[in-house]
């Protein structure tokens, strides 16, 4: 009845950072496997640049051309004031880096390159394989992974449900945990998952328009609100609009692996006629139709960080450590840097004893990253107009930005900041 597998590592989860995470391990030839609960990958553009940072990362892992080749580079990043005013601007083609430049892709088709390349690898993540009751033990981790199929139920109207097909019981040495901000490996592990600040609620339009778009992200910053745009290439643009508390559903930070959100065809604060109002209110600067809507949303993003990035034999990645606003796109950037290091540490030395001291060094190390990137002791200052200006709105540029790793000081710098000694 039961299948008993044996594996080194197992990642949790095939989004970008466990499919990182199989990428790094599949270079160093380790033994893995890769599950994930759902059919395939998600199918919409939610975090959609990556860092100069996260390409060089993916340059290492021999992928980053492909990634290139579908995306969308911009080299510079602008933030306004409620008057329409540009108070700061970031030029990412002065960052001294190997690409100078944000890539704009969206995430569905980010994990598809990572998918498909990873299978060049001899490689495939197990879809449709939910993991459930994780327990640790000094010697390994033990855990049940449900093989799940589609089958057709009902009499009177017949519909689909998932059912389970298999029960396998894995043993491994390690897991890499990138299940996703409700991660149930955390939960496994005892790991806490504090809400640092309140969360943000956003309506999200993607559109195509008829008119060329700003070749710029862009922040507007309203007093504690951040409105967020992107272009996204194809004369396809998001335009992401912070909404009053309560706005939308806690619930609503769910991936929908439908291309069509039908609920939200028919939300008035979806409709049309609001983006167009919205439009007109916060970018009037922008000029052009807004009618070929593609995609809408209203999200709650959440802000949490985890007390420890790991425990013993389960260690965590991206969304299920950290929970961050949406304009820099950093949960994803970091986590996809989380998954290498993680393969990196544990492919290294495969004795348990330095697996051990490399993980512990991987919680100081990511801890560390994390408070320094959210300003957590306040060490970011700065004395003339710009910086004053940007410090009085900490809450919506700290933690925001399109920048992480070695370049943020430049970044910081562009800005009129410095992160004091
Ligand atoms: C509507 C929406 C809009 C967003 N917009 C933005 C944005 O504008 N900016 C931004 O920065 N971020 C945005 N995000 C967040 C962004 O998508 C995440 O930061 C990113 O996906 C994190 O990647 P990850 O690999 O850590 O986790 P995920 O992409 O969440 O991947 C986790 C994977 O684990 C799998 N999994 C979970 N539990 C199990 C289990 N028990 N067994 C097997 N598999 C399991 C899931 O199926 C999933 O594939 C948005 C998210 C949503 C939902």
């Amino acid at each position: 009845m039961f299948n008993k597998k044996t594996i080194d590592i197992a990642v949790l989860g095939a989004g970008p950072a466990g499919l990182t995470a199989a990428h790094a391990l599949a270079d160093k030839g380790v033994d893995f496997v890769l599950l994930d609960r759902e059919q395939h990958t998600n199918t919409h553009s939610y975090a959609l640049a990556l860092h100069p940072e996260t390409l060089e990362l993916l340059d290492s892992l021999h992928i980053v051309e492909p990634v290139l080749k579908k995306a969308q580079r911009l080299s510079r990043a602008t933030i306004f004031d409620d008057n329409h005013r540009q108070r700061a601007e970031i030029n990412y083609s002065e960052l001294p880096v190997k690409y100078p430049f944000l890539a704009v892709i969206a995430q569905d088709k980010l994990e598809a390159i990572l998918v498909k390349t990873l299978a060049d690898k001899g490689h495939r993540p197990m879809w449709n394989h939910r993991v459930r009751c994780i327990e640790q033990s000094a010697a390994h981790l033990a855990f049940t992974v449900d093989r799940l199929t589609e089958g057709m139920t009902g009499y009177a109207v017949a519909h689909m449900e998932t059912e389970i097909d298999k029960v396998f019981e894995y043993k491994a040495n390690y897991m890499i945990a990138a299940d996703g901000h409700e991660s149930i490996a955390r939960t496994s592990a005892g790991i806490t998952f504090p809400e640092i600040n309140q969360g943000l609620d956003y309506a999200v339009f993607e559109f195509e328009t008829n008119s060329r778009l700003l070749t710029e992200m862009r922040m507007i910053i309203e007093g504690s609100r951040t409105h967020i745009y992107w272009p996204m290439g194809s004369q396809r643009c998001r335009f992401s609009f912070q909404m009053p508390p309560g706005f939308a559903q806690r619930h609503s930070f769910n991936k929908d692996h439908q291309w069509v959100d039908s609920d939200a065809q028919h939300v008035p604060e979806l409709s049309n006629r609001h983006l167009n109002l919205l439009l007109k209110r916060h970018a009037p600067w922008f000029i052009g139709s807004a009618d070929d809507v593609k995609w809408r949303a209203m999200v709650h993003f959440e802000k949490h960080l985890v007390d420890q990035f790991g425990k013993k034999r389960i260690w965590l990645a991206g969304d299920a450590a950290h929970m961050t606003p949406p304009a820099g796109m950093l949960s994803m950037n970091i986590g996809m840097h989380e998954a290498a290091d993680l393969a990196e540490r544990l492919s290294m030395d495969r004795s348990d004893e330095v697996r051990q001291f490399r993980l512990n060094a991987y919680n100081t190390d990511r801890s560390g990253e994390w408070r320094r990137l959210l300003d957590m002791d306040h060490r970011i200052v700065g004395h003339d107009a710009t910086a004053r200006w940007l410090l009085d709105h900490h809450e919506n540029v700290v933690g925001n930005l399109p920048a992480s790793g070695e370049s943020l000081e430049a970044v910081l710098k562009q800005l009129h900041l410095t992160e004091a000694a």
